[in-house]
């Protein structure tokens, strides 16, 4: 169960989405204009904040941008109209997550919450710094060095070594790497994942034909050797 707050002008989107999310067992709270939204957003601390674009008093771009401006880290769903691709582009680069184009279906909907909840609860739960020898991962501040080099490691290379390193030395799928770092609604290969994790090597590991640290399980995936 999650605290879910809906911000929403138009009162029949609003209270459907309200009805879908509460038969999921979530708590909805909601807002009707931007400037209400911001205020709840910011005093009541939500999970996650699903956040229509044209709303009056202040628009979905600009509280978006306001939110992250204070540093709040709230997971963001934008909800677009049809066919506005300069809306999502310009959602996305307001510091939002993850943007559901109107009219969608309800699956289509608790999908993106569930992913993005499970994002949040991970991310708060997994640890901010991996040492692999002489190499040093920050996943908070994104950046990795070996000794006082940096290396330039992708977001995508960072959030599959971060996923390693949540496993703890368990195997890791290449469909779980797939599910958590490209998500549901790309349609990479499996191969995909073992190019990122052949330039991942090329990257940290010292010599990355005989790997150290990302051993390959056949048929199953990849596994991080604990440092
Ligand atoms: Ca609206």
């Amino acid at each position: 169960m999650a605290r879910i707050l809906i911000i929403e002008d138009e009162r029949p989107m609003r209270t459907a989405l309200q009805d879908c999310l509460e038969a999921e067992g979530h708590r909805v709270l909601t807002a009707a204009d931007g400037e209400a939204g911001l205020e709840r957003a910011i005093a009541e601390k939500p999970d996650l904040v699903l956040l229509d674009i044209m709303l009056p008093r202040l628009d979905g771009f600009a509280l978006c941008a306001e939110l992250r401006r204070l540093g709040n880290p709230v997971p963001i769903l934008m909800l677009t109209a049809k066919g506005q691709v300069e809306d999502r582009v310009t959602g996305l680069d307001a510091g939002a997550d993850d943007y559901l184009v109107k009219p969608f279906s309800t699956d289509e909907l608790m999908a993106r919450v569930r992913a993005l909840l499970r994002r949040t609860r991970r991310e708060s739960s997994s640890r901010q710094i991996l040492e692999l020898g002489d190499v040093r991962i920050d996943f908070v501040w994104q950046r990795a060095w070996r000794k006082k080099k940096e290396l330039h490691l992708t977001a995508k290379e960072l959030a599959m070594l971060r996923l390693l390193a949540d496993a703890q030395g368990e195997p890791v799928t290449r469909e779980r790497f797939l599910d958590a770092v490209w998500g549901y609604a790309a349609f990479p290969t499996t191969r995909t994942v073992d190019n990122h994790i052949a330039s991942l090597r090329r990257k940290i590991e010292p010599d990355p034909d005989h790997p150290r640290w990302i051993k390959t399980i056949h048929g199953i995936g990849y596994r991080l050797e604990p440092g």
